[in-house]
């Protein structure tokens, strides 16, 4: 088999001492690779470098496009990036993948026979980084869900429930209050499931969803959710199968993919051969079936299961009366290579002899809708009064056939006719409308002109848009 070329990072804390373990088990099992190593994390930050990873770097990664990770240490204080969301980024790293299993009886854990992957989002919603202060008052972080990123990462999910003979794939969303965001990524989870015949479908609002991944973790297979809701729930759902430190994880693009483990650096445990290598060994099994390199995978993974079920435990995981052996970093490695080419006898033994290689993900391209300008949002910082006096004053200017329609504060109609128990900050949307008539853009220009020129403090405009003669803006509540 040709050597496949593979960029290594020993990363901090404990990095070095799981990279090292991790490493000397797939290369015994027989894994095929020429390793690159790079250098990132702490002492790079530490030399002024605010990304964490070395710009010649970069090149080793494209080139090989396959990184194996150890976590690093991000130093405290202002100024430096996270080298996760940088590499996920710049890589185009568009899903997180992460399997959350149960190891009961071996491994202590509330939910025996758990068995869950998160597909998160990996690139878009609030972490877009986007984010303005507006007013005194305001500040806004903007979430961008984008058709092609949604259906990417919803596709990528049942190929990969496909690949992996697992029977259903749930989405989390919040479509009942972002209706536009969330609803988008409803609807094309819908539309691509109807695809899938053979997988189950299924939709939970998040958070009662959530609820009950933490509650009923058994009854979830795959999960596939937006950014944000992924984030945080993929590291619930690693922490209650058992332990943080047992779980790997994966971040895939089109052209490149990271692994590693999900915990950090655990900078005080490192140097004393104490840290658990698992979470690490699981995201180098990921690579390897990623390379096409099942069989070594499986390997890997069964024997680790075989030494788990021995009762050899580094201390993480070592609990009286189940484990027999508490051991290092090095001697569980070694464990497991001396379990190579054994199976568990009670853990589910792995076989990845018939998962299917993932094939690039592309998304579709649909007809341009026709797209048609209404209207305009128009954001004023404003504190000189009530919102009938605001009202007030902007009735009369108007602009081609815009006209005020209605203002809202904090998503809320106050104007016309809103209640006074409404809470106002100095942040008003106001919505002019065309009634139905045409809408040149110059119009919104007129209307900012004149707005600025009777004293009022323009934040933001919104244009607001139909699609194939459907609004693309959300009502005022209340309105
Ligand atoms: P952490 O995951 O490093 O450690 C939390 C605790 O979990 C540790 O004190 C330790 O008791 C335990 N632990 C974690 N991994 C273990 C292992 N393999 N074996 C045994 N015990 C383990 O989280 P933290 O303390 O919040 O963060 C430490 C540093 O790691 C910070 O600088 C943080 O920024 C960084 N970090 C990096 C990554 C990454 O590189 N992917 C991820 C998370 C945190």
């Amino acid at each position: 088999m040709a050597k496949v070329p593979i960029t290594v990072a020993y990363g901090d804390g404990i990095g070095p001492e799981i990279m090292d373990a991790t490493l000397r088990i797939i290369t015994e099992a027989g894994a095929e690779l020429e390793i690159e190593t790079i250098e990132i994390g702490e002492k790079v930050y530490l030399r002024g470098n605010t990304a964490g990873i070395e710009p010649q770097s970069w090149e080793s990664l494209t080139r090989t496009k396959v990184f194996l990770k150890a976590p690093i240490t991000t130093p405290q204080g202002g100024g430096f990036k996270s080298l996760n969301v940088t590499t996920r980024k710049v890589l185009g790293l568009y899903a997180n993948v992460r399997p959350c299993v149960a190891y009961d009886p071996y491994v202590r854990t509330k939910h025996p026979g758990m068995d869950v992957v998160i597909v998160r989002e990996n690139e878009e919603d609030l972490y877009a980084g986007i984010e303005h202060r507006q007013t005194a008052d305001v500040y806004q972080c903007l979430k961008l869900i984008t058709r092609p990123g949604t259906e990417k990462i919803v596709r990528y999910a049942f190929e990969y429930a496909r690949a992996h003979g697992r029977k259903k794939v749930t989405c989390f969303a919040k479509d009942n209050i972002m209706k536009m965001t969330d609803g988008i990524f409803h609807s094309i989870f819908d539309s691509i499931g109807a695809e899938y015949p053979d997988i189950e479908k299924e939709m939970w609002i998040v958070d009662i969803g959530a609820a009950k991944l933490a509650d009923t973790p058994q009854v979830f297979d795959v999960v596939v959710m937006p950014n944000l809701y992924g984030d945080i729930l993929s590291d619930v759902a690693a922490q209650i199968a058992g332990s943080v430190g047992l779980a790997g994880s994966c971040n895939i693009g089109d052209h490149c993919a990271m692994f590693e483990a999900i915990h950090g650096s655990a900078p005080r445990r490192a140097g004393q051969n104490l840290a658990n290598p698992s979470g690490l060994l699981l995201g180098a099994v990921l690579m390897l079936n990623h390379i096409g390199q099942g069989d070594v995978a499986a390997r890997v993974h069964n024997a680790w299961l075989y030494t788990l079920e021995q009762g050899i435990h580094t201390y993480d995981i070592y609990q009286d009366g189940i484990s027999k052996q508490k051991v290092g970093t090095k001697e569980f490695a070694d464990a497991v290579i001396r379990h190579l080419g054994k199976v568990p006898n009670e853990l589910k033994a792995v076989d990845y002899s018939k998962s299917k290689p993932m094939q690039p993900i592309r998304p579709s391209s649909p007809p341009k809708p026709t797209k048609q300008l209404v209207g305009v949002d128009i954001f004023l910082d404003w504190s000189a009064g009530k919102p009938n006096d605001l009202g007030t004053l902007l009735t009369p200017i108007t602009a081609g056939n815009l006209k005020l329609n209605v203002i809202s504060n904090r998503g809320v109609k106050v104007f016309p006719g809103g209640l006074t128990e409404t809470f106002c900050v100095d942040h008003w949307r106001c919505r002019f409308m065309a009634d139905g008539n045409s809408v040149q853009p110059t119009h919104i220009v007129e209307l900012m002109q004149k707005l600025i020129s009777q004293g009022f403090d323009v934040i933001k405009t919104e244009n607001l848009y139909t699609f194939n003669g459907e609004n693309g803006f959300s009502a005022v509540q209340g309105h």
